[in-house]
């Protein structure tokens, strides 16, 4: 039984990966060491697999920004744009690609299937294909070198990539895939000439829902590619889900299939049971979760195994996780400050591969490799199950006691609005931020002085303080109507969060990319979630004591902090995002009793969650929706909720946020003003909206006519009454002089619209 990955994180143990691109992007190291620091990583991950057991490894899991980006560079779909950078196209184009340049934008980034990676989307602009140096081989022969078991390259499949790709309409797909499958079947052979055996491509968008011309369309390109390369075994994969046409696609003429057993067990358990599998296949099965951080119980996985087994007789199984490791961090091994009933039940990348080198040993022989650390490790599962931290009674109590009214305003919004006009006095068109000013280098320093120790707590929120009188000062200055304290005291929106509820903890290295060099360390949530004391009272008090206008409070709502976590896998989420509620409507009563009287509950990630089957997308919301609900529904008729969303495609999203029964959206919408307008006038959206009406993601500094005829044009698909502006995100990221420029500029446009009606 072969044991193997789809993938490998390329990142490194400690982000070495990352460092290197981001020296090389600063011109710290030449091109030759980027690359030879870049091999001697690889070849020390290939070499850690295989001392982990694994029976194969994978090589093409690398990439110098993103695989998707390394396709489209090796069949030199390099929109025009970039083209004039140079003649042979090297790293300089490639990032300039990934990151754009002063003059040149970078390529659409999106979100990878249903998790936090995002991809550079390729954009065919009919131009004719062809290949570039082709880096696949490079890593496949460094790898045959590097260790002494079997090595099977990667890419992600023709299907996949063809269908993410934009630029081309339906009819010229055709031509698209003409011009992209020889490319395809021409890195294939070359990868058979120099003596790759297996070659696996990746296929998750066999797992979304797929057409009848889908089904079709991965035939033709199946039955090609293997009649062009007959001696390439293609391993073709598929992750995230079950497959949707189980028999067609398991009957492409391909020599293995790959099946997530983790994400899509159930249906593709009852797909193997109703349909077979051909027995002149081989089976790879995702055993093991590739997209957690828990350890498995292994028990389970033999079973799940062994009754795979008495439902076929493939070829061959092999065994592996359920998706590339990518989206998982390296190794628990480097954690040292996490309590030990916690880390003895983690399983990072490395300990997942331990595992199925274990399970398979079972398979085999019908005895574990090693049954001493089977046993403790279902132990470990086991004590962190009964730990006391996921018995919190009065948590299982009060969700147990929650009724219908717990999840409903009093007062439906029509009244409540005219009521929370009363109380609040706004004017017209109310002008607010999104909650974040500038982090300055100040900020951060003072923060990293803190840690370090050399600022004392109280020294820190002095200088903290101080800043947040100074923003206020500048509000006022600007004259916008509802205040914020600036969030200087965040690193990051739900670790903030994370550090003051019980339930939360935090690992030192567990970070996982989340685009280009980017990377994120998620808290993880192992036990019951419990609000412990006020998180956000002292700022947001503090700030509405120095001034006379409106002081919005500030918290980060109970979907979002779930789905930027690493989340305990013995409760539902339905269940965690319940306790993460319930932990922020006390936070929310507590900021009621200090007199705060707006407060906005930040879901940039709602959408984020949607499962990758539309089918199964109303389940989620309902819980999510409800989730939020219950956060935000216990306070007064005259307290105004608010909510912002970065990017969520109003277009189809409208019934869901409407569901939110939220006072007032904020929407990042100024790259789609168009758009929006077009669907809010299809679609009246009945709460109060603010539309981003400046770009946060820029330094530049809009002008206010622009502003204005922004708001004008929106003005007409918005009741004047539920009218707000504001710039369309956080302002954590940029200098100070063009904030409070543009800030300006818009505070200028709004009461140049209060004028005009
Ligand atoms: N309140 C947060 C901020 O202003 C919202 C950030 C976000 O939407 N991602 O930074
Ligand atoms: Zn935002």
């Amino acid at each position: 039984m072969i044991t193997t990955t789809i993938g490998y994180p390329y990142i490194g143990e400690n982000r070495e990966w990352k460092r290197l691109v981001e020296k090389f992007w600063k011109q710290a190291i030449s091109e030759d060491t980027l690359q030879a620091e870049w091999k001697k990583l690889r070849i020390t991950h290939l070499k850690k697999q295989q001392k982990l057991g694994l029976t194969q490894v994978t090589s093409g899991d690398f990439t110098m920004y993103d695989r998707m980006l390394d396709l489209a560079f090796l069949f030199n779909l390099i929109p025009s744009r970039y083209r004039s950078l140079e003649d042979v196209p090297s790293l300089t184009t490639y990032y300039a690609m990934a990151r754009g340049t002063t003059d040149t934008v970078a390529c659409e980034m999106t979100k990878w299937f249903n998790t936090n990676y995002h991809y550079i989307v390729p954009e065919y602009e009919g131009a004719k294909l062809k290949l570039n140096h082709n880096h696949y081989v490079d890593w496949f022969l460094e790898a045959k070198e590097a260790v002494d078991i079997d090595v099977k390259p990667t890419l992600i499949g023709p299907m996949t990539f063809s269908q993410l790709t934009k630029g081309y309409r339906d009819k010229e797909l055709a031509h698209y895939l003409l011009e992209l499958l020889p490319l395809y079947a021409q890195v294939l052979q070359q990868l058979v000439d120099v003596g790759a055996e297996w070659i696996q491509l990746e296929e998750p968008i066999l797992t979304t829902a797929l057409s009848e011309e889908d089904c079709r369309l991965a035939e033709v390109i199946y039955t090609q590619l293997v009649e062009a390369v007959p001696q390439a075994k293609v391993m073709l994969t598929t992750y995230f889900e079950a497959l949707t046409d189980f028999e067609r696609i398991t009957n492409l003429p391909v020599a293995g299939i790959g099946l997530d057993l983790i994400h899509g067990k159930k249906e593709n358990l009852a797909a193997l049971r109703q349909h077979g599998f051909p027995p002149q296949k081989t089976l790879a099965l995702g055993v093991v979760n590739g997209r957690d951080i828990w350890a498995s119980n292994l028990q389970e996985v033999a079973q799940d195994v062994q009754a795979v087994q008495t439902l076929v007789s493939p070829q061959a199984i092999w065994l592996q996780p359920s998706c590339s490791l990518q989206h998982c961090p390296v190794t628990v091994a480097n954690e040292t400050t996490l309590f030990d009933t916690l880390k003895d039940a983690l399983a990072f990348s490395d300990e997942k591969l331990g595992e199925l080198v274990e399970v398979s040993g079972y398979i085999e022989s019908g005895e574990w490799p090693t049954p001493t650390a089977v046993s403790a490790s279902m132990k470990r599962i086991e004590a962190l199950k009964n730990h006391a931290s996921r018995q919190n009674e009065s948590v299982s109590t009060a969700l147990a006691k929650l009724e219908e009214k717990d999840f409903k305003r009093t007062v439906p919004f029509t009244e409540r609005l005219a009521l929370q006009q009363q109380a609040l006095h706004l004017p017209l068109f109310p002008t607010t931020t999104i909650g974040s000013f500038p982090q300055s280098k100040e900020v951060r320093s003072w923060r990293a002085a803190w840690r370090r120790g050399d600022l004392d707590d109280s020294a820190y929120e002095a200088k903290l303080d101080a800043e947040t009188l100074r923003w206020i000062a500048l509000q006022e200055e600007i004259d916008l109507d509802v205040l914020v304290h600036g969030e200087f005291e965040r690193t990051d929106m739900v670790e903030y969060f994370g550090e003051k509820l019980a339930g939360f903890a935090f690992t030192k290295f567990a970070w996982v990319v989340s685009y280009g060099s980017r990377c994120v360390k998620p808290p993880i949530i192992y036990g019951d979630v419990d609000w412990l004391a006020p998180m956000t009272v002292k700022e947001t008090v503090f700030a509405q004591q120095h001034t006379d206008k409106w002081m919005k409070g500030m918290l980060t709502g109970p979907v979002t902090i779930l789905n930027w976590s690493f989340v305990r896998n013995d409760l539902p989420r339905d269940v965690v995002a319940a306790q993460i509620a319930l932990a922020l409507r006390k936070e929310i009563h507590a900021l009621e009793e200090a007199g705060i009287r707006i407060i906005q509950v930040d879901e940039p990630a709602l959408r984020e969650g949607l499962p990758l089957r539309q089918d199964n997308w109303q389940a989620y919301l309902n819980w999510a929706i409800d989730a939020f609900k219950l956060a935000t529904s216990s306070v007064d008729t005259t307290t105004q909720i608010h909510t912002h969303m970065c990017y969520c495609e109003f277009n189809d999203f409208i019934d869901p946020i409407t569901a939110l029964d939220a006072d007032v959206i904020s929407l990042e919408t100024s790259r789609s003003h168009g758009e929006l307008i077009h669907s809010l006038k299809e679609n009246p959206y009945p709460y109060g909206i603010g539309l981003g009406v400046y770009d946060i993601h820029s330094p530049r500094v809009p002008s206010a006519d622009e502003m204005t005829t922004i708001l004008e044009e929106s003005l007409a698909v918005i009741p004047a009454n539920h009218f707000w502006v504001n710039p369309d995100c956080g302002l954590k990221t940029r200098q100070e002089p063009e904030t409070v420029a543009s800030l300006k500029h818009m505070v200028e446009a709004a009461k140049a619209l209060r004028k005009k009606t």
